[in-house]
């Protein structure tokens, strides 16, 4: 079994999870007590947010390249990043480094494509739906998918819960029936699936009038699926 190597922490809310999932998922394929084999750096989570709203990009894109060459240095066969807005910064971690980085983003659009979706909605950070290249624009233009956002408005509001309630583990029916009500909206604009394109997301909203594209759990199968692959040696 490969191991893993995590840059977590972006919340701790859902970085528990990726432990989780992976674990459990290690464990329905190999039965016994088999658990996954892994390093996690796990974030202040508080310095990372105030950098991401200051948007100090490059020291963010500094700080997690640093991880991931210890990370290395101490085995991680692959990286992850349990984090989708901090993806922004993924191509300079995954320069700074010789072992593969999972993407976030192409876990997801594999998702996506296997159950035949062409529209669908991406819900996340603000950093997350804004069209700067780094996330829509991969499952654009790296995977020819149609993606939409929330109005402004609502962005705001995702943002705003996923910054002050859910990296926090509060959890609030009103939260939770505003972005069923946004997630209606999408649909009514003709997307057929929507996208929790934040990691804590997954935490509030279980079920929805869409049928639900859940990336911390695609990442972390991906993840699982890349420990167990054998390598086939010519
Ligand atoms: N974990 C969240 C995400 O998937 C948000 C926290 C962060 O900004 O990293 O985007």
């Amino acid at each position: 079994m490969k191991k893993i190597g995590i840059i977590g922490g972006m919340s701790w809310e859902s970085t528990i999870e990726y432990y989780r999932i992976i674990n459990s998922e290690v464990n329905k394929r190999l039965g016994g007590v088999h658990s996954a084999s892994m390093f996690i750096e796990s974030y202040d989570f508080q310095e990372i947010e105030e950098l991401q709203h200051n948007g100090e990009w490059t020291k963010m894109a500094e700080i997690l390249s640093q991880t991931a060459v210890k990370l290395e240095k101490c085995g991680a066969d692959f990286l992850l990043i349990a984090t989708n807005t901090m993806h922004k910064v993924a191509p300079h971690v995954a320069n700074s480094v010789n072992i593969p980085l999972l993407h976030i983003a192409d876990a997801t659009a594999e998702a996506i494509l296997k159950e035949n979706y062409s529209r669908v909605a991406l819900l996340g950070t603000k950093f997350t739906m804004q069209k700067d290249g780094f996330y829509l624009e991969k499952l654009a233009d790296e995977y020819n998918l149609d993606v939409i956002v929330p109005d402004e408005a609502s962005q705001d509001e995702v943002h705003r819960i996923i910054f002050d309630e859910l990296c926090k583990g509060l959890i609030f029916d009103e939260s939770k029936n505003k972005l069923l009500e946004i997630i209606d909206n999408c649909r009514n604009n003709g997307a057929e699936a929507v996208v929790l394109g934040c990691t804590e997301l997954p935490n509030i909203i279980k079920t929805s009038s869409l049928p639900i594209i859940n990336t911390t759990e695609v990442h972390c199968l991906a993840a699982v699926e890349k420990a167990l692959a054998k390598e086939i040696k010519e």
